[in-house]
């Protein structure tokens, strides 16, 4: 098997005006969560606070990541990745259903999907081919449509993934880690 991982380094640094502008961000997103947990109430003060759940209209987006919905599962080819998901240092749950569409009579599948909340991400497919993290995270959404958080770093199997978290290959058994930071 080939390793494909770059060797790992860290982004380049933020310029300097970007750097100076920072605390004012932060300073006017605090304000702003605290609003929406006033406005919210009680419930929104759950720990850790970010949820990100499957996308509703599962269709469109898997369309969107470029694959095909599916009426049964193929398992011509047939991996596991695990992907575990924090923000702010907070574990965000990956959900169930990203990528099983139930809103017909029978369920159809994209063959990049997951069944429960153990962040197992099943590649069934009735042809072996690449399926990338950026498809997944297009299917499930949510994690691309939350503007408090800018662009993930990323981990496989322990090592810093150097390039665009989207384009890591799905490889059985392998573990992907993302961390989101608040901009
Ligand atoms: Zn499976």
């Amino acid at each position: 098997m080939t390793v494909q991982h770059s060797p790992a380094s860290v982004p380049a640094p933020s310029t300097p005006g970007a750097r100076r502008a920072l605390p004012l961000v932060r300073r006017t997103l605090c304000a702003a969560s605290l609003a929406l947990l006033l406005a919210a109430g009680p419930a929104a003060a759950v720990a850790g606070g970010v949820e990100w759940p499957a996308a509703k209209n599962t269709a469109a987006q898997v369309e969107k990541a470029g694959l095909t919905m599916l009426d049964t599962e193929q398992l011509a080819m047939h991996i596991h990745t695990t992907l575990e998901v924090f923000a702010d240092g907070e574990q965000v749950t990956v959900p169930a259903d990203i990528g099983i569409d139930r809103s017909g009579p029978t369920p159809r599948y994209s063959p990049l999907h997951t069944h429960d909340e153990t962040g197992t991400i099943h590649v069934e497919s009735a042809e072996w081919r690449d399926f990338t993290l950026g498809q997944l995270l297009t299917e499930w959404g949510t994690p691309r449509e939350d503007t408090r958080f800018g662009a993930p770093l990323a981990w496989v199997d322990g090592r810093l993934w150097a390039g665009d978290a989207d384009d890591i290959v799905f490889r059985d058994g392998e573990t992907i880690t993302l961390r989101y930071t608040s901009r």
